[in-house]
């Protein structure tokens, strides 16, 4: 059903629209055109009639060409959708979830009671074990689940561990392979069970930076859980360094250990010259931070272009947003674990998690609200290195249409998405892949 994803010169688009009739295609009604015309016909020239962009009140036509939105006209025989007065909103990004621990899909999993990052791991493995769907199935029904609900990227944590090998990594990627005409995915090899303590693990890793599926190394709580801070550090930063990839560190501590470990890495970013390569996430020591501490940190952040993502878990832990976009430092929104060994809830839309960043941080100002939706949009794209989907000319035509009035009543409504737009490709509709 899906056009082929290798995208034909503007000049190819051109000619064969030409030869395109104008269909004017309904929203509502059997609007899939027939396999055989969505190969034929160019990767885009699309007009979507009759949108609201971030629900303005007078409705628009929003023309895509060769998958970007266009200011020009629209050429002859372009396919028109017709939106139905509804909203279009730039679509989503997750900057963090763990497609391959899910039971999305599967079986109710009962969990028992875990303290530590230990526990939660051993539950991590018997959930593993105890499926029969391989990883790249329940990733794929997850990160499938997560298109329909309009994101059009993610960075996924993959465990890598001598418990699953590679099969976390290669089942994502899997995952990915089939979703990659509707969304954009980064893998992070992330050594769940620690570097240093679990060995092995550094091999492992190694392998998979080798693999080239991978676009980050992982790491985790570097004094806390692995108590080797210099060595798993030096460790991932090397593997970085010496295969191209980004790193992207778990940080759970509250404490002082956290500023530590982010010193240790803001040292290595500068030291091995990988700006824009670097993302911490959850960091949940800075929020503690009083406002010189954590202004002077992130300063540092914002100099060396270190990245940081949450998950809004909660109001102590959720990180200052708006604070450290004014230092210039990109924050991401992520679904973290999604119905795994860790929580039983988590559902992959990321208008909801932009519903819970206002909740946690008790948003009442329309303008607020609309952060919180801009967060799980362009923060998370500028954390990926991707271009903002932001409905103006030139950006990526990825974008989704709801019913609603405004930005700010769709994050609290949260709306069905009715159609979801990547690359100027409908890819779901009405909660369903097409
Ligand atoms: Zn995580």
């Amino acid at each position: 059903m899906t056009p082929a994803p290798s995208t034909p010169s503007r000049r190819a688009v051109l000619a064969t629209a030409a030869t395109v009739a104008a269909t004017g295609t309904m929203l509502s009604a059997g609007t899939a055109p027939a396999a055989a015309d969505a190969r034929k016909r160019p990767r885009q020239a699309v007009v979507f009639r009759n949108v609201r962009p971030f629900g303005a009140r007078k409705p628009v036509d929003l023309t895509v060409v060769d998958g970007r939105i266009s200011d020009r006209p629209a050429p002859g025989g372009a396919e028109v959708i017709d939106g139905g007065g509804r909203i279009a909103l730039p679509s989503l990004v997750d900057a963090h979830i763990h497609p391959d621990k899910t039971s999305w899909g599967g079986p109710w999993v009962s969990r028992r009671p875990a303290d530590t990052i230990a526990d939660f791991v051993a539950q991590d493995v018997e959930l593993f074990d105890s499926q029969s769907r391989s990883v790249g199935e329940r990733a794929y029904g997850l990160m499938a689940h997560a298109v329909t609900r309009g994101t059009r990227a993610m960075r996924a944590h993959a465990d890598v561990a001598p418990a699953y090998g590679l099969a976390g990594v290669e089942g994502v990627a899997e995952a990915r392979e089939r979703l990659r005409h509707a969304l954009d995915v980064q893998i992070v090899a992330f050594p769940q069970h620690g570097v240093v303590r679990t060995p092995g693990t550094a091999a492992l890793l190694e392998e998979a930076a080798r693999s080239g599926l991978v676009d980050c190394i992982g790491g985790i709580d570097p004094i806390s859980f692995d108590n080797a801070l210099e060595e798993q550090l030096d460790l991932v930063f090397g593997l970085a360094d010496r295969h191209g990839t980004g790193v992207d560190i778990h940080l759970h501590d509250t404490d002082a250990k956290g500023v530590t470990v982010l010193r240790g890495i803001i040292d290595r970013t500068r030291a091995l010259s990988l700006q824009g390569r670097v993302t911490v996430s959850h960091v949940f020591c800075l929020p503690g931070l009083s406002d010189a501490e954590l202004g002077a940190l992130a300063e540092e952040l914002g100099d060396l272009d270190i990245s940081l993502t949450t998950v809004a878990p909660s109001r102590d832990l959720v990180l200052p947003v708006a604070r450290l976009r004014e230092y210039g430092v990109k924050v991401g929104l992520g679904s973290d674990g999604v119905r795994d060994a860790w929580s039983p809830f988590g559902n992959a839309d990321m208008m909801h998690r932009a519903h819970l960043l206002g909740w946690v941080t008790d948003m009442r100002l329309d303008e607020e609200l609309s952060s919180c939706y801009e967060a799980a949009t362009h923060g998370g794209s500028d954390v990926m290195g991707l271009p903002r989907a932001g409905l103006t000319p030139g950006s990526p035509a990825d974008f989704v249409l709801v019913r609603g009035e405004c930005v700010p009543q769709v994050v609290v409504d949260m709306p069905q998405r009715d159609l979801v737009v990547h690359g100027g490709t409908v890819v779901a509709r009405d909660g369903r892949l097409v």
